[in-house]
This record gives structure tokens, sequence and C-alpha cells, in this order.
């Protein structure tokens, strides 16, 4: 059993865009999206474009094949691909959806290094309309009591480790929920990076910016190694070497007084 979990956002954080305006985008429709935008919440918005691509004639294979144009950064796959090779279990938490979310990792050989996806449902009706609903049946009895998609696992009991990856407002949520043992990786100069800024205490996780792909396999490596070698050495302290620096955090630190800001 892993016990190291990394939880992924997926939008601007695993892609380097959100999947939703660019599939609007995209197809063209952003005009529409843009006046929708103040009358209704986000994911019935996502819905109703939806319906009206499709009315314009859009496909599904359409959408798919816009998906598989998502930027994603190779040294994020690699990340991916070496994070799961060291044992560690891989999560997504992302107020995307099922369609979008796996259509993309499918694209790039990726759906397999992940044991869980949360987000919001979808499927393909008669019309062949995508059809996006909301995902907050399963959070309404949330045991910490979010109303935004928040990462369920990562309230389970017992001695995982958790490093987290996000950009967004709404990661601050999980962020907030890590334990000392665990890590941040707020993306740097995003939503979160200054909402994490501005109330670090109430972050007990330490923290690690990053801001492109390369830094965060850099970071996201270095850090599980550092899980690995502290875990080995408290299963069996005779092998603790404290010479052996390696895997000392390197990075420049950005610091709060417990140097559990990393920039
Ligand atoms: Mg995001």
């Amino acid at each position: 059993m892993a016990s190291i979990v990394v939880v992924f956002d997926f939008d601007k954080t695993i892609i380097d865009c959100d999947s939703d305006n660019w599939v609007v985008d995209e197809l063209g429709a952003t005009d529409l999206f843009n006046e929708l935008l103040p009358t209704m919440p986000w994911n019935t918005l996502m819905d109703t474009m939806m319906k009206e691509l499709r009315s314009r004639g859009r496909t599904i294979e359409d959408i798919a094949e816009c998906l598989k144009r998502a930027p994603l950064h190779p040294r994020i796959i690699s990340a991916i691909k070496a994070a799961h090779a060291l044992g560690c279990e891989l999560n997504i938490v992302s107020d995307a959806n099922t369609f979008f979310i796996e259509t993309i990792l499918e694209h790039h050989a990726l759906r397999g290094y992940f044991s869980e996806i949360h987000t919001n449902p979808s499927f393909i009706d008669e019309e062949g309309t995508l059809r996006i609903l909301p995902y907050h049946e399963k959070f309404i009895t949330h045991p910490h009591g979010c109303s935004d998609l928040c990462a369920p696992n990562m309230c389970k009991e017992g001695k995982k480790r958790f490093i987290y990856l996000g950009d967004g407002k709404g990661d601050f949520c999980p962020s907030s929920k890590l334990g000392e043992g665990d890590f941040d990786m707020p993306r740097k100069n995003f939503p979160v990076w200054d909402l994490i800024c501005n109330n670090l205490m109430l972050i007990n996780a330490q923290v690690h910016g990053w801001s492109d792909g390369e830094e965060l396999e850099n970071i996201l490596l270095h850090l599980i190694d550092t899980i690995i070698y502290e875990e080995r050495n408290t299963n069996n302290p005779e092998a603790l070497n404290l010479t052996d620096c390696k895997y000392q955090i390197t990075h420049p630190m950005l610091t709060r007084t417990s140097s559990s800001l990393v920039a």
C-alpha cells in the first residue's frame, strides 16, 4: 500500500490551461460563455455550453480532438510516471469533468497512473451532447464540511503522507487540511499562492511553490525522495546517517520562521 499520496488539481496544474475555457474558446463559443457567465453557476454554464455547441453541429469527437490539443508540459508527464514508479498513489481532484480529464489523460497514455479521479460526472446523452453534472452529492456530508470540490481521500485516517498540487482558489481548502508531515505545492503567482502567502498561519504543511512543468517535476520528485528517505530511517533508525545530505531540500526558500514556505 502506498504511503505517499500525491493529489493533483487538473486545470492549470496537470494541463497548462483551464480545460473548460479551452474547449469553449477553441470551438468558438467564447462570446456566449462570457454573456452567460454572470447568470448561472459554473457547472450549469458548462452544461449549457455543451448543449449550445451540439446545436451548432459540434460533435463529441470535435470536443475530444480539441481536448487532445490542450497544452501539457512534457516534464509533468515524466513527473507523473516517475512518482508512480516510486510507489506513490496518484489522485486527481478537479472541478472539470470526467470526460475532459479522461480524454486528455488517455491521449497522453496517463490514465492508468491515477487511482482516483474526483470530479464532476459527465455523460453523453441520446442527442450526442456531452452533459456535465455537479459533483456536490458526495460532498454534502463531507467530513471537513467543504462546500467546494475537495479531496475526500485526504480525510482518511492512517499514516499516509500527502503532497498536494494546485493553482486555484479552490486549492486553498485542501492545502489547509494537510498535516505537518505533508507537503503543499501551490503554483507560484496563481490565486492559491497568494491565499497561502496571506494565510500562512492556517497552513501546517511544508509549502514548496512551482512555476512550470520542469520545476514541478524537480520539486515533486525531490519531496518524494525526502519522504522515502525519512520513512526508511524511521523504520530503521540505525541507517540514519546525518552526513548524508543529498535528500535535503535545496531549493531557495521564501521563508516564514520555520522555513515552511519555499519559493
Ligand atoms: Mg486548477
